[in-house]
């Protein structure tokens, strides 16, 4: 079951663009993802390395909008002004997809799906992507993909490899993604994160109410594609009970503050 890809808003088959596909993980069956993490010491230099070659594959198998695509230059004209995080350099691309997502990875890669873009005001995006970047600020990503990493691709050690990082193999890697895609961020991560994205809108001079307001967004997608009776979509957005929560959470920090709803 889909869960959540370094962090997932939401996932869903975007209805309406029928030449665009869903975005590719290389998902494979894998019977056991969940092993016990081994000892397995793995140095920053080592993860950096491993975290490179996944988002390139992922930029390499999922169709990336060109520069000259108004999704590209609407992304550049709102990110233009986010070079870092905690030192660590940002990248922003779009890829032309289905699903209504956005993710971000350790290495300061932030990947914004064409649907998400679609139903989303300017200030909501930004939240999203505020969102994102606490994920990397509080090295939430780091620790997912470690995680992952280490109970997927890794799990049979890296130690007889004498200490260097291997290249991943399409199937190392179609693990990977596996376990990252049903890695979960806590409740505490996804709250640190939605706070982030608060705080970062204000520091932009934005109206925080965006939070709120793009989560009802998704929330009401979620609705409407549980209206249909879509088993695969129900299935999905089965696991995002805590949209509700985040609603109220981000809905009573702006009222606290006095900020008026736009
Ligand atoms: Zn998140």
């Amino acid at each position: 079951m889909m869960r959540k890809f370094a962090c997932m808003l939401a996932l869903v088959a975007y209805v309406g663009v029928p030449a665009v596909c869903m975005a590719q993980f290389n998902l494979k069956t894998l019977k056991s993802a969940t092993k016990a993490v081994q000892a397995v010491t793995l140095t920053d230099a080592q993860m950096a390395e491993y975290v490179k070659e996944y988002i390139d594959w992922m930029d390499k198998h999922n169709p990336v909008c060109d520069e000259s695509s108004p999704y590209t230059k609407r992304l550049e004209t709102l990110t233009s002004s986010l070079d870092q995080v905690e030192g660590i350099k940002l990248n922003f691309k779009v890829y032309h997809v289905t699903d209504i997502n956005a993710f971000a990875c350790a290495d300061g890669s932030i990947r914004v799906f064409s649907s998400l873009m679609d139903i989303m005001s300017d200030e909501e995006l930004l939240g999203i992507i505020g969102h994102e970047i606490g994920h990397i600020a509080h090295k939430d990503s780091k620790n997912a993909f470690r995680t992952s990493l280490l109970t997927s691709a890794l799990k049979d050690g890296i130690s007889s490899q004498g200490g260097k990082a291997a290249a991943l193999t399409d199937s190392q890697i179609g693990t990977l993604g596996e376990a990252l895609v049903n890695s979960t961020y806590s409740q505490k991560q996804e709250k640190g994160a939605d706070d982030y994205g608060y705080d970062f809108l204000k520091s932009k001079g934005k109206n925080p109410w965006a939070m709120a307001l793009s989560f009802q967004k998704l929330k009401q997608i979620q609705e409407e594609a549980g209206a249909k009776k879509n088993n695969k979509l129900n299935q999905l957005f089965s696991t995002h009970p805590d949209l509700d929560v985040r609603i109220q959470r981000m809905t009573e920090r702006a009222e606290k503050e006095c900020i008026a709803k736009p």
